[in-house]
């Protein structure tokens, strides 16, 4: 072997050691960047997460929601006090006997109320087994329904008790159907909780809220008020302890926007004293913390 080819081995050599080295440096390299993004994203995850920027809700990953609307967290409600109307000492007092005596019937669930983790309501069937409803509110449900029928109306409970859980979903089931429409997460979720309210907020949780609606007139909207059925239910329904709660004149109070079709069982006492009073939950349960005061 001359010297000519033993320099043209060594330079193809060199070649090949210089092209696996380059080999290496590349992988190396690949694997260092991913390893500092999978870092970086573990650390933003967990930091973000504390922070409140990045909390998962509902399976969705998104923004915090609003403290306003997360559970307990009412003291921390940025929003401006509401104007709540107060009654004469006399009837305050009435308030705060009539929650003393039934705490459970008039437990309050609304934006700035959340439900006890723990709530766990006593449930039974209703609807030949389509529904649930709190066992408290049995007797009188299907009294209040026999009687309209008497009275020549037909109703149809389109929805009952609901644990958190189907709450939860209904929600993302919204926001993912808003977000394919085109929505950020944030839109979708702000305009979602116009309508509904967050997991462990909803009355239909406490088994004591029916979404009754008007034989003939299955559409969940305005419309029910036009129907008589409806009229006679608005009526009639303190009699048998039950409250149309989030009536037309009181969206400010109670936060919801009008509901012909939502009624809700508070028991006949309080129910009686309420549509006498012209009183929301929340302005009952606001009389009853002032009595004394
Ligand atoms: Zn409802």
């Amino acid at each position: 072997m001359d010297a000519a080819e033993r320099r043209k081995r060594k330079s193809r050599r060199l070649r090949r050691e210089r092209r696996i080295r380059l080999i290496w440096y590349t992988v190396l390299g690949i694997w260092g960047i991913f390893g500092i993004v999978g870092i970086a994203s573990v650390a933003y995850w967990i930091f973000g997460a504390a922070a409140g920027t990045q909390v998962v809700y509902g399976g969705i990953k998104g923004p915090a929601i609003p403290a306003a609307l997360g559970r307990g967290t009412a003291d921390t409600q940025e929003d401006e006090p509401q104007q709540t109307k107060l009654l004469s000492e006399e009837d305050r007092s009435t308030c705060k006997r009539l929650l003393e005596e039934n705490p459970a019937l008039l437990v309050i669930a609304n934006k700035d109320h959340g439900l006890s983790r723990d709530y766990d309501p006593d449930l039974r069937y209703i609807c030949s087994g389509r529904l649930q409803a709190a066992s408290a509110v049995y007797d009188d449900l299907v009294e209040m329904l026999a009687a309209g029928r008497n009275a020549g109306y037909e109703f149809w409970i389109a929805s009952g008790y609901r644990s958190s859980e189907r709450q939860q979903e209904l929600i993302d089931e919204d926001v993912r159907s808003r977000m394919r429409d085109g929505m950020s997460y944030e839109e979708a979720m702000e305009r979602v909780l116009r309508e509904k309210l967050p997991a462990g907020h909803s009355e239909h949780e406490t088994g004591l809220s029916f979404d009754i609606l008007c034989s003939g007139n299955m559409e969940m909207d305005g419309t029910q008020a036009d129907e008589p059925g409806n009229r006679w239910l608005v009526e009639h329904c303190s009699e048998f302890g039950f409250i149309l709660r989030y009536p037309a004149d009181k969206e400010d109070v109670t936060g919801i926007t009008y509901e012909p079709w939502h009624f809700r069982y508070v028991g006949r006492d309080a129910a009686g004293f309420m549509e006498e009073k012209g009183l929301t939950l929340e302005e009952f349960t606001e009389n009853a913390q002032c009595a004394g005061l």
